[in-house]
């Protein structure tokens, strides 16, 4: 894959992965890892290394459009090409444009996942506006819990991103999913369920979508809900809210299955295998890839081979 300057270009988009909302899903990445708004407890990134409000091109937008033509060209299928990533999508200062590019070039519907906290800016309203589905995320109603869960970059008020959801439920002509990620004694009181039942009663997405804590998170404090209590708080957010539910478990893109550095090391056991086939093999993310890989290297519990320009990992034999 050649840049634009005959440098081998980062691979920005990934997948299709299965997904357990919108079926076989494209990624498209177009920020470095991990560049974010907030740094969320829960992250399964792990820290934002890169904490900012600034929008910018963070990846060569013509890059990501090439990557994206060679797929098509490829004769690539999916059912939702979606921005996602390595941080928060809507930093880019050229999302408008890829989505905008996607959409002359083929019917598949284009998702964002965003946390929602740009959303007050009108020129990301503008960028998103020929998107087909919104998936913002809303964890908090109350100004010491948003600075408890979400830990956002100094100048963002969790007033301003309910502001931000509202207007953009009333510009935008496509879905909006509203996800609430719920985390065991941060954001599940009935109190801050109260404050975000509110909250999302005014902005009134087409769906909420209750989720918690699966993915190893940023914070070992950040625990899950049980099933019971995530029930429990099913009702307090509205009569539409529904958890998201997980896909069968003999799906193997389950992701509510816990991937761990073992499992990694088990199927390289087998045979040496490059990241992409990693995470098309495990069902996971590159970067969730990326960090088990890193961890494995620096235990020397696998090694590096390079062969055909490509990099592949294979187990150390004890
Ligand atoms: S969970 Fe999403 S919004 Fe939160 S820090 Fe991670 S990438 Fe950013």
């Amino acid at each position: 894959m050649e840049a634009h300057d005959g440098q081998t270009a980062e691979r920005r988009i990934f997948g299709p992965v299965p997904s357990r909302r919108l079926g076989r899903s494209l990624g498209v990445d177009p920020v470095p890892l991990k560049t974010c708004t907030y740094d969320c407890v829960y992250c399964q990134l792990g820290r934002t290394i890169n904490l900012t409000t600034q929008r910018e091109p963070y990846a060569p937008t013509a890059d990501i459009i090439e990557q994206l033509d060679s797929w098509l060209k490829r004769r690539g299928t999916a059912d939702y090409i979606t921005l996602s990533g390595s941080g928060e999508p809507t930093l880019h200062s050229e999302l408008g444009e890829i989505i905008g590019w996607i959409k002359s070039r083929t019917n598949t519907p284009v998702a964002v996942l965003t946390n929602g906290s740009l959303l007050w800016r009108e020129d990301v309203r503008r960028d998103l506006e020929a998107a087909d589905l919104l998936i913002p995320s809303l964890d908090a109603a109350s100004p010491a819990t948003f600075s408890r869960v979400n830990r956002p970059c100094a100048g963002l008020s969790v007033e301003q991103v309910i502001e931000g959801l509202r207007a953009t439920r009333s510009d935008f002509g496509g879905a909006v999913w509203l996800e609430v990620m719920l985390v065991a004694g941060m954001n599940d009181s009935p109190e801050e369920l109260r404050a975000l039942r509110t909250a999302i009663d005014s902005i009134e997405p087409d769906r909420v979508q209750i989720n918690t804590v699966v993915r190893p998170p940023a914070d070992a404090a950040a625990r899950p809900l049980s099933p019971e209590s995530l029930e429990r708080a099913k009702p307090m957010l509205g009569p539409w809210a529904e958890i998201v539910a997980p896909l069968p478990a003999d799906y193997r893109g389950d992701q509510t299955a816990q991937v761990t550095a073992e499992d990694v090391v088990t199927m390289l056991q087998r045979r040496p295998c490059t990241t992409q086939d990693i995470c098309g093999g495990l069902s996971i993310h590159p970067n969730e890839a990326a960090k088990y890989i890193a961890a494995l290297l620096a235990q020397s519990r696998i090694a590096t081979e390079h062969r055909d320009g490509e990099t592949y990992y294979r187990a150390v034999k004890a």
